[in-house]
């Protein structure tokens, strides 16, 4: 990466109010068929052109080609009957009504892979692709078939290598694997966790990343912070595992968290995409704000390895604010850049 401090968002931004419903998580599609097609690809293009706009450096779909960051994956595998749905407590914390694994599970052609590409099309500049991580999948699930879920998580881990492959062969320049559920499962993490990450990014010849935050803004995961206590040390729990592992860059929630700073000493030689946007309220960080998070995280790693980066999904925030917040993140990066070539 050329640019000192490159930014980019940690995953989605809000959707057109014609494509589906505004400010909401999960939404339903408004159009079908052919329609829905375009106006995902119209989505995209708007999405990009707000990243360009607001002076991202790295820039991606702004998951606009996807409703749920996890089940709208799933949906193209085999395996899972997303008729058949179960309430199961999802990241220990509130209960979900999610598809079942009914049988062996695979991908029979690639599912994001088409959208890449179309991004690709539309700029030069490197471009971020999510997918979700096979222990968040494992735990977006009832397995009524595997009845493990480390072998699911493999069995998912394989199919995602599949297409991470896929996906870089397409010119994606960063694939980055969402894994909140690395917060929450820390024996499970480092038991298969991680090793089940690390399959899914073999012989993978773009960058990879790994997203580990505290959740989207909602009511269930403010609840949960606030029993966190004032020091959030989950990932004091991981770090030394991830920092042995392939990932190249970890990407953390930063910005109004109560994580030590500190503990990213514990991935050291890692890029580390600093979230320095909070995406639970619609408050506007100032330039000086991002700034402030990001001088404190330059405490603890190398300038060349710092992406600034925000917290988590802006799905539900309103396109205004997420607008603003993105300009911030390129202002704040510019101050500090500004200060580290003085
Ligand atoms: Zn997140």
């Amino acid at each position: 990466m050329k640019t000192l401090l490159p930014t980019s968002t940690a995953g989605s931004l809000p959707k057109p109010a014609w494509l589906a419903e505004p400010e909401k998580l999960w939404s339903d599609w408004k159009l079908q068929g052919e329609e829905l097609a375009q106006g995902k690809q119209d989505a995209l293009r708007i999405s990009l052109h707000d990243q360009r706009l607001a002076g991202i450096d790295i820039v991606s779909d702004g998951e606009q080609t996807r409703q749920h960051f996890v089940t709208t994956f799933i949906e193209h595998l085999n395996g899972v009957d997303f008729e058949q749905r179960e309430i199961v407590k999802i990241r220990d914390r509130y209960d979900a009504s999610v598809p079942s694994v009914v049988g062996p599970v695979s991908r029979e052609k690639p599912v994001f892979v088409e959208d890449a590409k179309f991004l690709r099309q539309q700029t030069d500049q490197p471009i971020k692709w999510a997918l979700p991580g096979p222990m968040t999948m494992v735990d977006t699930l009832y397995d009524g078939h595997y009845k493990s879920r480390e072998k699911l998580a493999w069995e998912f881990a394989k199919i995602l290598n599949q297409e991470a492959r896929d996906l870089a062969a397409a010119g994606v320049d960063i694939i980055q694997f969402d894994e909140p559920a690395f917060n929450v499962f820390f024996d499970e993490v480092n038991d298969w966790g991680i090793a089940a990450l690390e399959k899914a990014i073999e012989g993978v010849t773009c960058e990879t990343a790994v997203h580990i935050c505290y959740g989207y803004g909602i009511k269930a995961n403010t609840d949960w912070k606030k029993t966190l206590g004032s020091e959030w040390r989950q990932y004091e729990e991981i770090f030394p595992k991830l920092q042995a592992s392939n990932i190249d860059i970890v990407s953390l929630e930063c910005q109004n968290s109560h994580v030590p700073m500190e503990l990213i000493e514990l991935i050291r030689g890692k890029k580390v995409m600093v979230g320095a946007i909070d995406v639970a309220t619609h408050a506007i960080e100032t330039p000086e704000e991002v700034a402030d998070t990001l001088r404190k995280a330059l405490q603890f790693v190398d300038a060349d390895k710092l992406y600034p980066c925000t917290n988590c999904g802006m799905t539900p925030l309103p396109r205004e604010v997420a607008q603003g917040k993105l300009k911030a993140l390129s202002a704040g990066a510019a101050i500090v850049r500004q200060e580290i070539s003085r």
